[in-house]
C-alpha cells in the first residue's frame, strides 16, 4: 500500500516539504503540539464533535456508513483509526483531521451540504479524497504554518506563494486517491464539478463529455490569461485536467491491471502534469511583470554585493520582494548571469523608464529596506541605490533624498 501511494503522490510535493521542513523544523514543532495534546487528552477534538455532530456509526449510519467503511478498508484503515462524522453544516465542504496520539482515530467530516447532494458513488471520491489528505499527512505541514502565522495574511510573500503551491498540489493528490477509491473517471470529475459549483445535478447535464469540454475549455482561457489564477484550491478545471491526465497514464493503467507491487515510473504523466502545474505556479503574467522582476532582481542584487556582511537578512528581504512575481525567486536569482546584473538592470530601467515610467518611485521604495535590514547603513549601499535611482530611474535627487530620509524613519534601527 505503502509503495502504491507514493506513486500516486504528485512528486513535486516532497521538495516543498523539504523546502517547509528546512525553514520552519516541522518535525520539532509538530512533537512539541503532540506533547501538549497527549498531556490533556480531555481537550481531544471527537469529545467536541460528537456534542455536535452526528456520528457515521453502523447502528443509524446506513448507506453513508457502509461507504464511509468499505473506503477507509479498501485504502487500508481499520474502523477503529478513523471516525466519520456528518456536521449540521449547509458549505458544500469536508475535512479531515490527523490524529498525533497513538490509538485516538483520524476524523473525517462531511458537512450535511454536501451529503444531500451527491451520490454515493460521488461519496466515495469524496470520502477517498479526505482519507487522501490524512495519507499524505498533509496536517504535518499545515499545522505548524497554521500554529506559527495563525492570520493567512502574515505569512511572508514567499511563505504565502508556496504553500499555496503546495496547497494545490495537495489537493491533486488528494485526488488521485479519490479517484482509486471511487474507481470511475466521471464520478470522480462529477464529484469535483459539485464540489465547485454546490449544484444539484438535476438542472444540468452533467456527462463526462460536457465536463471535459467546459473543463478544456476553461483551461484553456487560463492558459491564455494566467492572471485568472489563484484561491487556495486550484481552480477546478485545473484539478479536472490533472485528473484525467492522471487516468489516462501508464502509472494508473499499472495501479488498475498491472502488479500490485511495482509501479511503472511515468515520465509522460510528470510532463503532462508540469504543463498543468505551470498554472498554479506563480510566473510573471505580462511585460510588464517581467520587466519589474528584472530590476528588482538585478537591481536588488547589486545592492547585496556592494556590502560584503549580513547578507541573509537582505536577501531573504529581496526574495520576499520578488515573490510577487515568481513562486520560487531564489531559482531566478540562481539563473542571473552573475557578469551581466549591471547591465541587465540598465535593460530593464529602460525598458520602465520607455513604458511605465509611473512604476519608478514605488519599485524603488521596493528596494530601500534591503540598505537598512541589517540595522546598518553602509555607504557603498546607500551610493549604488542612489546611482540607480537618479541615473537610471532618472528621479530627481531631490525626491529621492525625501524618500530615502522617510524610508530611514520608518525602517531604520540601530542597536534596535
Ligand atoms: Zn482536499
Amino acid at each position: 500500500m505503502k509503495r502504491l501511494f507514493s506513486a500516486v503522490q504528485v512528486k513535486e510535493e516532497g521538495a516543498l516539504l523539504k523546502f517547509f521542513e528546512e525553514s520552519f523544523n516541522l518535525k520539532i514543532i509538530n512533537g512539541l503540539i503532540e506533547f501538549k495534546e497527549k498531556e490533556s487528552p480531555d481537550n481531544y477534538l471527537p469529545f467536541y464533535m460528537r456534542g455536535y455532530s452526528l456520528p457515521i456509526n453502523k447502528a443509524f449510519g446506513g448507506k453513508v456508513y457502509s461507504v464511509c467503511s468499505k473506503i477507509s478498508e479498501m485504502l487500508g484503515y481499520t474502523e477503529k483509526e478513523i471516525e466519520f462524522y456528518v456536521s449540521n453544516e449547509a458549505e458544500f465542504n469536508s475535512s479531515s483531521i490527523l490524529s498525533s496520539i497513538r490509538g485516538k482515530p483520524h476524523i473525517v467530516i462531511i458537512n450535511r451540504g454536501l451529503i444531500e447532494k451527491v451520490s454515493l458513488a460521488e461519496l466515495e471520491f469524496i470520502i477517498g479524497h479526505e482519507i487522501g489528505h490524512l495519507i499524505f499527512r498533509h496536517a504535518y505541514v499545515t499545522r505548524v504554518i497554521q500554529y506559527v502565522y495563525p492570520t493567512y495574511e502574515n505569512l511572508p510573500p514567499l511563505l504565502q506563494k508556496l504553500y499555496d503551491v503546495w496547497s494545490k498540489l495537495c489537493e491533486i493528490s488528494a485526488d488521485r486517491v479519490g479517484l482509486l477509491a471511487c474507481g470511475d473517471l466521471e464520478t470522480a470529475v462529477r464529484g469535483l464539478f459539485k464540489l465547485s459549483s454546490a449544484l444539484d445535478e438535476k438542472y444540468f447535464d452533467l456527462s463526462l463529455e460536457n465536463m471535459v469540454r467546459i473543463a478544456d475549455l476553461t483551461y484553456t482561457e487560463m492558459r491564455e490569461h494566467p492572471s485568472y489564477v489563484s484561491a487556495t484550491h486550484p481552480a477546478n478545471p485545473i484539478r479536472i485536467k490533472a485528473l484525467m491526465e492522471f487516468s489516462r497514464s501508464t502509472l494508473w493503467d499499472g495501479i488498475v491491471n498491472g502488479d500490485k507491487k511495482a509501479f511503472p515510473h511515468d515520465p509522460l504523466l510528470e510532463e503532462k502534469m508540469n504543463d498543468i502545474l505551470y498554472l498554479i505556479k506563480k510566473a510573471p503574467f505580462d511585460e510588464q511583470e517581467e520587466v519589474e522582476l528584472m530590476f528588482l532582481a538585478s537591481a536588488g542584487m547589486l545592492l547585496l554585493s556592494a556590502q560584503e556582511e549580513h547578507k541573509d537578512d537582505e536577501y531573504n528581504y529581496l526574495i520576499n520582494v520578488l515573490a510577487q512575481y515568481v513562486h520560487w525567486p531564489p531559482a531566478y536569482l540562481d539563473e542571473l548571469n552573475k557578469n551581466n546584473i549591471y547591465e541587465m538592470m540598465e535593460k530593464a530601467s529602460a525598458t520602465i523608464m520607455e513604458f511605465y515610467p509611473q512604476r519608478t518611485r514605488d519599485l524603488v521604495k521596493q528596494l530601500f529596506p534591503i540598505i537598512v535590514r541589517d540595522r546598518k547603513l553602509a555607504d557603498a549601499e546607500v551610493g549604488v541605490f542612489l546611482k540607480i535611482s537618479t541615473e537610471e530611474l532618472k528621479i530627481p535627487y531631490s525626491e529621492i533624498v525625501d524618500i530615502f530620509l522617510q524610508g530611514i524613519r520608518e525602517l531604520y534601527q540601530p542597536f534596535g
